[in-house]
């Protein structure tokens, strides 16, 4: 039977940083994953150090490469089952490989829902944008707008003024503004509009203006936006079939600092885990998913004498 020590779900930075971690701890490892990476409408990783700047498919290139030393297998394929045995897991690929393990990593990302918006899906990664820490730099002091989904992206139009001084938060008639919080707007300088959207207007790939439900026209050169996101399929399997908790906001539980899911031996590390998501705090939690895995293989091995 083809038998691993671990095998990891999902070839971003958390899957890639975990497997650097367990193949240079000589484990013999199988990274599968399918290429739908979250940023795969970003033209460049930013904010990573050494690495910022670098497009997403060289950032994953390189990632790989840097694993060619060691026991660590990749296939581009995508995991369709992770079933319990007695002891460890079978895990059944697209294609009928079907790999035994003693531990797996779920490093799945996590799925952005994007809106029905005209405009929006090819806007996104251009001239949409869910993170100012990734890509305000290069868009400061442009006309900036907020799409305010909740009471909470209410504020964040304020948090977003270290960037531009110039942002309109659009609530699309979706909310009922509080009193306080449209004061503290005012007092910032942040512009507040509550008319329903129509459309994203879209120039030379980018965006131009926010265009209203009666036709008016706010001119705007960037979004920042949280889309609604879900768990793959495989995870969404997996609470079904084995039990695998998720926490309130949706995200698979895992215990720190072991990153171990309610499932003993199935350990999980990246945006599937958090809302704090980027690539390099996603590369952070694979690295450490890495070692407390090891670590538990190790331990294992000693005590049984082999
Ligand atoms: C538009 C955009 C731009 C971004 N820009 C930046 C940036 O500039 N800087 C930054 O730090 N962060 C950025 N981020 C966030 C960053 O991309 C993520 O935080 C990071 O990619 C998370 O890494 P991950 O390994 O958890 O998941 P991902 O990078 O999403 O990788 C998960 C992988 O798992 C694979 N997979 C899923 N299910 C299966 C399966 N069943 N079998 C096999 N494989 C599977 C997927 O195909 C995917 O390749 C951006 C996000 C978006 C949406």
């Amino acid at each position: 039977m083809d038998s691993k020590d671990v095998v990891i779900v999902g070839g971003g930075p958390a899957g890639l940083s975990a497997a650097l971690v367990l193949g240079r701890a000589r484990k013999k490892v199988l990274l599968c994953d399918a290429g739908t990476p979250r940023n795969a409408a970003a033209e460049h990783i930013q904010g990573f150090v050494t690495r910022d700047g670098t497009p997403p498919q060289e950032f994953r290139r390189i990632g790989r490469e840097q694993l060619r030393p060691y026991d660590v297998e990749y296939q581009n394929v995508r995991v369709l089952s992770v079933e319990r045995l007695d002891s460890g897991f079978r895990v059944g690929l697209e294609g009928g490989r079907v790999v035994e393990t003693r531990r797996v990593l779920l490093a799945t990302g996590m799925v952005d829902v994007l809106p029905d918006l005209p405009g929006y899906r090819e806007l996104w990664g251009k001239s949409i944008f869910q993170c100012p820490y990734c890509h305000g730099w290069e868009v400061r002091d442009q006309a900036w707008g907020v799409l305010a989904t909740d009471e909470h992206m209410l504020d964040f139009g304020l948090f977003v003024t270290g960037w531009s001084k110039d942002v309109v938060v659009f609530t699309n008639g979706a909310l009922a503004v509080p009193p306080e919080q449209r004061s503290r707007l005012e007092h910032a300088g942040v512009r507040l509009e509550e008319r329903r959207i129509r459309q994203l207007l879209v120039r030379e790939e980018h965006l131009h203006a926010v265009e209203l439900e009666d036709g008016a026209r706010v001119a705007r050169q960037v979004l920042f936006a949280r889309p609604p996101q879900r768990q793959t399929p495989l995870v969404q399997q997996l609470v079904g079939q084995l039990g695998l908790a998720l926490d309130e906001q949706g995200f698979v539980r895992v215990d720190e600092p072991h990153k171990q899911t309610s499932v003993p031996g199935i350990h999980a590390a990246g945006d599937l885990t958090t809302l704090l998501q980027g690539a390099l705090v996603g590369a952070s939690a694979g690295a450490m998913a890495g070692y407390m895995m090891n670590h538990s293989l190790n331990m294992e091995n000693a005590t049984r004498g082999g």
